[in-house]
């Protein structure tokens, strides 16, 4: 029986860095960052989301913020919000 050296299953990718730019090689098809200062940096970046910008449900003004599902402008607004309703309901 013959053996065959057997490099050619191991495949190698070549992805350029979701963070810095630069071609790597690596065996994973899914590596993103060619290494793991470039990984910290995008885990930076994602704490780091774009500021938005949404209309507060209870005073109305626009007011800028971080989350995706943010109503209002302040803790004030929210508790007043609420305390509105509360007072809708009971009418
Ligand atoms: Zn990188
Ligand atoms: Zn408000």
């Amino acid at each position: 029986m013959r053996t065959y050296k057997t490099w050619k299953w191991e495949k190698i990718y070549v992805s350029s860095c979701k963070v810095c730019g630069q071609n790597f090689e690596h065996a994973k098809n899914n590596a993103m960052y060619c290494s793991e200062y470039c990984r910290g940096r995008s885990y930076y970046n994602y704490i780091k989301k774009p500021i938005q910008i949404s209309k507060c449900k209870y005073c109305k003004k626009d007011f800028r913020h971080k989350k995706n599902n943010a109503m209002y402008c302040s803790p004030r607004c929210r508790s007043s919000y609420v305390w509105y309703n509360r007072n809708e309901v009971v009418i």
